[in-house]
């Protein structure tokens, strides 16, 4: 453990307010004074990302007094933050001083925004960018206060380089793997806890980017990878990433270790754990990620590493509000076609393909998608094909369950389990998928049948028992 290096990002319940924030510092100073090296990446304070887009939208429509009821809230909050965070008052008053620099900022560029009357992504990834500029000057005030010798990083002051994909902007690696070294290295090996804005970064000509909603994980493998650090520690408000969703199932529990690709898997349908695109810059470089519990540090959590244990399924994730297209054509020779125009076009309109299935003697594709999404795709789907002799269905009302484990992989029997459990509780699967990997096998039912079903294969796979 001495000597070990750290990654480290605190967001959501971590940073709720001073007192989170305190505790958060506190679980930094134990690595520090057990000689653990450690870098922190600290996310907004909870709900205040939220609350910027929100306040964007009343500047976009000119609404000056709800940006003044709005700044007036965000300084009370960071002020209370501030009272209980830090401590030494000489050292309290100099960050609050910064914040409030900042918080003013906010409100002339709010006050701008509100005149012109337009939000560009460019305007909204800066005003987003406060959030972490706010928490994390707290953050580090801190630090110093419980006696941690500390440095205050914006993202790009760290050396974090991105496209200008306003809003989910791609890192540029190569640079900013080289900057983060050089700018954060030698402090690290020095012992001083470099405190780093999560989510935010910038262009190489200094434009402010964010790295996508959850961005702070993102922050936190980027800097992982580029020290090579050995671990990176997510501190979350849950165990870890927990087989099913428990509060859907509640037998569900922690998983002990999962891979990269299982991680990503359930990231795809819609478990919220980890940043989608956070797994690969640790993957890359074998940085080992743990998901670890804020409130509960004694637990081991989750740890992800290249190695998939033997398990042959390790969790399920739901995606609802799904619906159905199904398409079908005369003759089979126009499957292939009808296929991939179908795609083709999902792909332009922007709706998202959750799972495809085909039957192979017959022109007939299922695509189960968002539902928020049916109708334009419908519309899209009926003026494309209007012209052959293609019949489009629909059903509404569906949800997608996701079965995932690499030890599926070439075991066979799994398909055998998953739908005998589902079958014994009465309950009709309208679609199936394997995905190419065997990664994971997903299957569609009625919305009302999800639940059920879901809870039904968690038991069949004994993912309810302590040490499955
Ligand atoms: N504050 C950002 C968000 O809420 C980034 C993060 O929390 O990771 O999306
Ligand atoms: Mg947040």
């Amino acid at each position: 453990m001495a000597g070990s290096r750290y990654v480290m990002k605190f967001g959501g319940s971590c940073v709720k307010d001073g007192s989170t924030v305190r505790r958060s510092v506190k679980i930094v100073g134990d690595y520090v004074e057990r000689g653990c090296r450690v870098v922190a990446i600290v996310s907004a304070l909870s709900g205040v990302t939220d609350g910027i887009l929100g306040v964007l939208g009343s500047a976009e429509k000119g609404r000056e007094d709800e940006i003044r009821v709005f700044i007036e809230k965000l300084k009370a909050r960071h002020e209370n933050a501030c009272m209980e965070a830090i401590r030494k008052e000489d050292l309290r008053k100099s960050v609050w001083e910064e914040v409030e620099r900042e918080i003013e900022e906010l409100g002339r560029l709010l006050s701008i925004t509100a005149y012109l009357k337009e939000v560009t992504p460019r305007i909204r990834d800066y005003a987003l960018s406060f959030g972490e500029r706010l928490s994390t000057r707290i953050f580090w005030g801190s630090l110093v206060d419980q006696g941690i010798r500390a440095e205050y990083f914006t993202g790009w002051e760290a050396g974090i380089v991105t496209n200008d994909e306003f809003g989910s902007a791609k890192p540029l690696l190569g640079i900013t793997y080289q900057e983060v070294r050089r700018r954060l290295g030698p402090l690290l090996d020095a012992g001083i806890v470099p405190a780093v804005t999560g989510f935010i970064a910038a262009t190489p000509d200094g434009v402010i980017t964010t790295l996508g909603r959850g961005g702070s994980d993102y922050t936190a493998t980027i800097i992982g990878a580029a020290l090579k650090v050995d671990e990176i520690i997510l501190w979350k408000d849950v165990d870890g990433i927990m087989t099913a969703d428990p509060k859907l199932v509640p037998e569900a529990r922690p998983i002990p270790r999962m891979s990269y690709d299982e991680a990503l898997e359930l990231t795809y349908f819609g478990a919220k754990v980890i940043h989608p695109g956070a797994l690969e810059p640790a993957s890359k470089d074998s940085i080992p990620i743990r998901v670890k519990n804020f409130y509960n540090p004694s637990v081991e959590g989750t740890l992800i590493t290249g190695v998939a244990e033997s398990n042959t399924v390790k969790a399920l994730a739901m995606i609802r509000d799904a619906a159905i297209i199904l398409a079908s054509g005369i003759g089979s020779s126009e499957a292939l076609n009808m296929n991939i125009k179908l795609l083709d076009l999902l792909a332009r309109i922007g709706a998202q393909v959750i799972m495809i299935s085909q039957a192979s003697s017959q022109a007939n594709i299922s695509i189960a998608l968002p539902r928020e999404d049916l109708k334009r795709a419908l519309k899209a789907v009926k003026s494309e094909f209007a012209e052959d002799d293609i019949k489009v269905d629909y059903e509404e009302g569906i949800c997608v369950i996701a079965v995932i484990g690499s030890g599926m992989r070439g075991k066979p029997g799994v398909a055998a389990k998953i739908f005998n459990a589902v079958a014994e509780e009465g309950v009709n699967i309208k679609m199936i998928a394997q995905g190419s990997s065997e990664l994971n096998i997903s299957f569609a039912v009625r919305e009302e049948d999800g639940v059920k079903a879901l809870k039904a294969v968690h038991r069949a796979f004994g993912l309810t028992l302590p040490d499955n």
